[in-house]
């Protein structure tokens, strides 16, 4: 009996949920920034500008949502490292609109205050750690933090600034430590880098509608893709095997822990299987398509 592991609401919404405007460091205003992805064909966007908490509800219509976010940050003294966190919320009320600076010190808090803080404040949010290449955090940092769902598994900014946007190793430590951690790929948009930092990575969305509620709730339960280019039309378990149905791919690969998985590199594939070996903790799944775009299940866990 193949199982999905989508639970299939009947519809896909693309999105990308961390983008900056001219509410911060970024060169675009909200407006143009959210005309941009709406003519690009996204449904979502949240712009998680820095320390300040936009929601909207104006900005969007039927056909496009803006979710409530911010993007917190902690200052560290010796400014090479930093550790940066996006906050997804529900933003129940139905106030048109609210802005919300931060509370705290940011001098003097912990990474793990900071999430905890989040955490508290809305017991919906979404907390993903932003780029933690580019931030420079250890193994080590990440495994001691709690209270967060996701990391970002790639951000085109940061792949623009300095080829630090990927994140595949960080992720797949964490899950082999246990820590089961939803990973999502994002523009993180700013507009001042050479290469344009639009349009490089997002998430697709599997929800009932694209309300607020829908949108989040299918992001922290993780049934969503996070992507580049290539489609992820189905995957999940049939009896032993895990199986996934995608757009033309010219790899996939099943990364698992602690038997390793398997890597396949025959061209325009759009099926692929990999049997269960016994003791798997997780299996996932990374497709790369001919222009080297690459795509990533979250994972299922043994
Ligand atoms: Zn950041
Ligand atoms: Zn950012």
């Amino acid at each position: 009996m193949m199982q999905s592991a989508f639970n299939d609401n009947g519809h896909w919404f693309k999105g990308n949920y961390h983008s900056h405007t001219t509410l911060s460091d970024g060169s675009l205003t909200p407006e143009e920034q959210i005309g941009l992805y709406r003519s690009h064909g996204y449904d979502f966007l949240a712009i998680t500008d820095h320390n300040l908490m936009t929601s909207r509800r104006s900005w969007g219509d039927r056909n496009f949502l803006l979710l409530p976010a911010w993007e917190r940050d902690i200052s560290y003294v010796d400014k090479v490292k930093c550790i940066h966190v996006i906050g997804l919320f529900s933003d129940e009320t139905e106030e048109e609109c609210s802005f919300r600076r931060e509370k705290g010190d940011r001098n003097t808090m912990t990474a793990q205050q900071l999430l905890d803080q989040m955490r508290g404040e809305d017991r919906n949010v979404f907390i993903s750690i932003a780029h933690p290449t580019w931030s420079r955090m250890e193994i080590s940092e990440l495994l001691e933090l709690k209270n967060f769902d996701a990391i970002e598994v790639f951000n085109t900014g940061t792949e623009c600034l300095c080829h630090e946007g990927h994140a595949e190793y960080v992720w797949d430590t964490l899950l082999r430590h246990g820590r089961h951690t939803l990973a999502v790929a994002c523009d993180d948009t700013h507009g001042h880098t050479k290469q344009d930092d639009h349009f490089g990575g997002w998430i697709m969305v599997n929800a009932p509608s694209l309300s607020r509620h829908d949108i989040l709730e299918n992001i922290r339960g993780g049934n969503y893709y996070s992507t580049m280019g290539p489609r992820i039309i189905d995957w999940g378990l049939d009896g032993d095997e895990v199986y996934i149905k995608c757009s033309e791919a010219d790899e996939v690969h099943f990364i698992t822990w602690p038997a390793r998985g398997k890597a396949n590199f025959d061209r325009n594939t759009t099926e692929m299987r990999y049997t269960l070996k016994g003791g798997e903790k997780y299996v996932r799944v990374e497709i790369i398509d001919s222009e080297g775009k690459r795509a990533w299940t979250n994972p299922i866990y043994f």
